[in-house]
């Protein structure tokens, strides 16, 4: 048996990141991984501006009851002129600071009438004025390498004039059910088969984290089928996920076909639940993850297991996403031999605080308890948990993305 921990860290190594990488339109960008540091090349704002609809003068032509004439009204998009001695020009949100201003009043502390603004409030001098470079330097670092862009950094990156962004290449994934009992959706089922919904599930999930599930094939439980469906995807992929057939029945053919494709292979038993059999191959440099073959045990070892793996593939600065420790609700004490991931749903007590609920029913093949659930929580293994005791809460919008 292999610690669970133990697993994590053998296959978040199990391969470096990807050398390609691409230039996309930032229409393209977000969901990608940057690829390399990004340095600011522009102070931003690139001009001393107006954060207000009002009017720009020096202070110190400001007087009770004093009227300035209007010299300018300066739209954004506008070059304002140098403001003369005694005068005062309209401003807008966004529009250039005149040369000679050195304040801005908003329109509400003014009127104005024949050419002139009165103002009724004595002005601090800089107010309301958005400062060349406040919000970024030129030399700064914008972004780091690693970085998964989403729209805030979308809008970073535009704002510096930038079109297009250099991204890691996508990670290819391959996928193979494998099992004689399984029909493609869609398909008729005869009575002694089951629908194949670990294929679609995988693809989901790599699709979810920004991979592409290139090819999703089914093998029959003979090893030559296996090893020719394994030689496909190895053509083709970085990253190859096989589900089923790892345990030790006599129809469990994975471990043999990836023996006879040659490379390192490992099979562990990981001592958590659901899982258990997990395969680990490389061939021709290429990592192959073996899940087993029960949805939830595939669904549950794919986000603890696998995901930190594409994540260090896909070039990302975070392998593993933070966790947070939270109240279990239990009608019983729980307690095994292995690590246990429950399905929980996180949900407020009455005093607002989070809890942790678990699902009814924990079956290693309860399909249903997947959509039901927001994370898992982690019991260790040999402990006794008891009713509100703190666990480890993986939440799946963190781990799945
Ligand atoms: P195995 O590890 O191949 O013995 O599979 C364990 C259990 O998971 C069996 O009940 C299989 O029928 C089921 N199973 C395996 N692969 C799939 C799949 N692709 N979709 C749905 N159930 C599966
Ligand atoms: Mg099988």
């Amino acid at each position: 048996m292999l610690d669970f921990d133990q697993a994590q860290t053998l296959l978040a190594n199990a391969a470096g990141p990807l050398q390609r990488s691409e230039e996309v339109s930032l229409a393209e960008a977000a969901g990608r991984v940057l690829a390399a540091d990004l340095t600011a090349t522009v102070d931003i704002p690139p001009a001393d501006n107006s954060a207000m609809d009002g009017y720009a003068l020096r202070v110190a032509d400001w007087g009770a009851g004093v009227h300035l004439p209007v010299q300018q009204r300066c739209y954004a998009g506008e070059m304002p002129e140098p403001l003369k001695p005694g005068q005062a020009i309209r401003l807008f949100t966004g529009s250039l600071i005149p040369e000679g201003a050195d304040t801005v009043v908003m329109q509400e502390d003014t009127t104005e009438a024949d050419g002139h603004v009165e103002i009724s409030r004595a002005p601090a001098p800089g107010q309301h004025i958005r400062r060349r470079g406040e919000d970024t330097m030129a030399g700064a670092p914008l972004l780091a390498a690693g970085t998964v862009l989403e729209a805030a950094h979308v809008a970073l990156i535009a704002s510096q004039g930038l079109a297009s962004v250099r991204v890691v290449g996508q990670l290819r994934v391959g996928i193979l059910t494998t099992g004689d009992e399984l029909v493609l959706p869609g398909r008729p089922r005869a009575t002694e088969q089951i629908y194949n919904s670990n294929g679609p599930m995988l693809a989901a999930l790599a699709r979810g984290m920004g991979a592409l599930p290139v090819h999703v094939l089914h093998a029959r439980d003979t090893e030559a089928d296996l090893q020719a469906a394994f030689k496909t995807l190895l053509a083709d992929c970085d990253l190859v996920l096989s589900v089923g057939g790892v345990s030790v029945g006599e129809r469990d053919l994975v471990k043999p076909a990836l023996a006879s494709l040659g490379g390192e292979l490992s099979l562990w038993k990981v001592r958590m639940k659901p899982g258990k059999p997990v395969a680990l191959a490389q061939i021709d440099g290429k990592p192959v993850v073996g899940l087993p073959g029960n949805p939830v045990s595939a669904y549950a070892v794919f986000t603890l297991l696998v995901t930190p793996l594409i994540r260090r593939m896909q070039g990302r600065d975070t392998l593993f996403p933070p966790l947070s420790q939270l109240p279990l609700r239990t009608e019983h004490p729980r307690q095994d031999s292995r690590e246990e991931f429950l399905r929980v749903q996180r949900r407020l007590a009455d005093d607002g605080s989070a809890e942790l609920v678990p699902y009814g029913h924990q079956g290693s093949g309860v399909i249903s308890s997947l959509p039901w659930a927001t994370g898992l929580a982690r019991l260790p293994a040999e402990v006794r948990v008891q009713d509100k005791d703190r666990v480890a809460y993986y939440d799946l919008r963190h781990w799945l993305a």
